[in-house]
């Protein structure tokens, strides 16, 4: 049987259609996809922290997102994991190969750690010690393994944070936190019911993950995630108008007016054996 690089079998062009699922990730259909199973979802959720974590995937024309591809690398006769659908190019465009550092060393060292997140069953191309292919990732470990880590990213390691049937205040936030999200809860009643079932698997679903009948550690964490991306850089609602305040302390004393126009004199100027006198009128106003 002829295994690609990593060990897993090449998928020839008979098995394809039932072998390979080209379902869409984040907006982006993959024409060629990934080996169904497993290994897709182990995809979805490389590119959904990629996409959250380090560079926003690039939906653009031409689609520069490659998975499935029979074909050998180059300079050798071994296959590529393209060819096991185990190996995806995540915004090729940018990322060209036999280019170094094509990401910053921030986004460098995030990779790493989104990477050690899924138990290092991918490698980066970046990492290669020969010619650097940013743009590529694969798996590097069996069947096993990449099982292994998928039940941690759809149980939460069996993590639970509320489930089908509880009722409560911690089920009335994540009904709020969905409905916000758009998925429609009907009302919230802090009921785990059908309603609030189906719009948790909604939300599952847009991240290419299975139905549960809980919350898992894993899926709070992607709601929230969701949150703060649409919350993020958003100006708040204006607040209400304050209480009056109390009345301020006393002005300075005012200034003493201009002087006022003089009034007129009248009256009678009288002399009299010697005797001056004078007879005052009203003064004029
Ligand atoms: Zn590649």
């Amino acid at each position: 049987m002829a295994t690609s690089q990593n060990g897993w079998p090449v998928i020839f062009a008979a098995d394809r259609d039932t072998k390979i699922d080209n379902g869409t990730i984040l907006g982006t259909t993959f024409p060629s996809g990934f080996l169904a199973g497993d290994v897709k979802k182990a995809f979805v959720w490389l590119w959904t922290q990629l996409d959250r974590r380090v560079e926003r995937i690039d939906n653009g024309t031409p689609l520069d997102e490659w998975g499935y591809n029979v074909r050998e690398i180059e300079g050798s006769d071994d296959y590529s994991n393209h060819s096991s659908g185990t190996a995806g190019d995540y915004n090729a465009r940018f990322h060209p190969m036999g280019v170094s550092n094509t990401y910053s060393e921030a986004e460098r060292a995030e990779i790493r750690k989104i990477l050690q997140e899924a138990d290092g069953i991918f490698r980066w191309g970046g990492d290669y010690t020969g010619r650097p292919d940013d743009m590529h990732f694969e798996i590097i470990k069996g069947r096993d393994a990449v099982h292994a880590f998928v039940l941690t990213i759809e149980d939460g390691d069996g993590d639970m944070l509320v489930k089908k049937g509880d009722t409560g205040e911690e089920v009335k936030f994540w009904q709020h936190a969905l409905s916000d999200l758009g998925y429609a809860v009907g009302e919230v009643d802090g009921e785990y019911g059908p309603k609030t079932e189906a719009a948790v698997n909604a939300q599952r679903a847009s991240h290419g993950v299975g139905t549960l009948t809980y919350i898992s550690g894993w899926g709070g964490l992607s709601i929230l995630r969701a949150m703060m991306d649409r919350r993020a850089g958003k100006t708040g609602a204006t607040g209400k108008t304050g209480a009056t305040g109390s009345a301020g302390p006393a002005g300075p004393s005012g200034q003493i007016g201009p002087q006022g126009p003089a009034g007129e004199l009248t009256g009678t100027l009288t002399v009299e054996g010697g005797t001056l006198s004078v007879t005052t009128g009203q003064a004029g106003v």
